[in-house]
């Protein structure tokens, strides 16, 4: 059998595929699925090659029951992906260019943080990028709501119901908001606390964007991988947020 060109571009479409898909389920609830499948395929081929047969039996009867569970526990994200085909938006994901990628209305974004800045009110907004973010998403409130600097001013008001906790934007909208981040584990220093470590956390876990704006100094900073940066202007939060959401590289 020879192998051709063909094959070539067949192995490497798959490749890409499997890449993209794992890229993308990175950090949501399908990645402890997808461990727990590989577990039970890889303890069948094994089972098969010690030849024991009762156990692979029942291995195989659970990877059955796991490709018949797969749909029903994953409906909402099949639906959307189905629905992200029929909208022509699947190539975008193929390209890496998903969800981060969609346009939304920076300047809103900019004018609620320098306002809630200079009132001093503290404010936490998470952008998605290539990364799900499901599980942070399912910890808060579901919004589902396009963006605007009064939506955004609104849930940090202090004392409001939705003030506690992170805005996570997904796709040009709020998801969700009161969502709870992962605290970092390093030293901020600067006097920072939770909100800050919950920034850098979350940026450490994921390739999100995080902006932060101070309850105690009104300061403006944001968050991406694992780094803060700080007493930015509204000038440099717009170039800065407007380049890591467009997939500029983490330094
Ligand atoms: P600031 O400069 O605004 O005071 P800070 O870094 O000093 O920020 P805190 O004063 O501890 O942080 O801010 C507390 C607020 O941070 C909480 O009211 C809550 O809204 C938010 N927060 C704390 N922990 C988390 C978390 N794990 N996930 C999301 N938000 C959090
Ligand atoms: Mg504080």
């Amino acid at each position: 059998m020879l192998f051709t060109i063909r094959d070539a571009i067949d192995i490497l479409i798959v490749a890409y595929v499997v890449y993209r898909v794992i890229y993308s389920i990175q950090g949501t609830r399908a990645t402890t699925l997808v461990k727990g499948l590989t577990i039970v395929f890889a303890s069948s081929v094994v089972a098969r090659a010690l030849s024991l047969r009762t156990v692979s039996w029942l291995l195989d009867q659970a990877t059955t029951l796991f490709l018949v569970a797969l749909p029903v526990v994953f409906y909402p994200e099949l639906r959307r992906g189905l629905e992200k085909l029929g909208r022509g938006q699947l190539f975008g994901w193929m390209t890496g260019r998903g969800v981060g990628q969609q346009e939304f209305d920076l300047e809103a974004v900019i004018e609620a943080c320098s306002r809630l800045s200079a009132k001093k009110t503290g404010a936490l907004i998470v952008f998605q990028r290539q990364m799900g973010l499901h599980e942070f998403v399912e910890t808060g409130v579901r919004l589902d709501a396009l963006i605007s600097t009064e939506l955004l001013m609104n849930i940090f008001e202090p004392n409001s119901p939705l003030h506690d906790g992170a805005v996570i934007v997904t796709g040009g909208r709020i998801t969700s908001a009161g969502c709870v981040l992962p605290l970092t584990d390093s030293q901020l220093g600067g006097g920072l606390g939770t909100r800050h470590r919950a920034a850098v956390g979350m940026s450490e876990q994921t390739d999100a964007v995080i902006v932060v704006v101070s309850e105690e100094t009104g300061t403006m900073s944001l968050a991406v991988g694992g780094h803060l940066r700080r007493y930015l202007t509204e000038a440099r939060l717009k170039e800065q947020l407007n380049f890591y959401w467009r997939g500029g590289e983490t330094s």
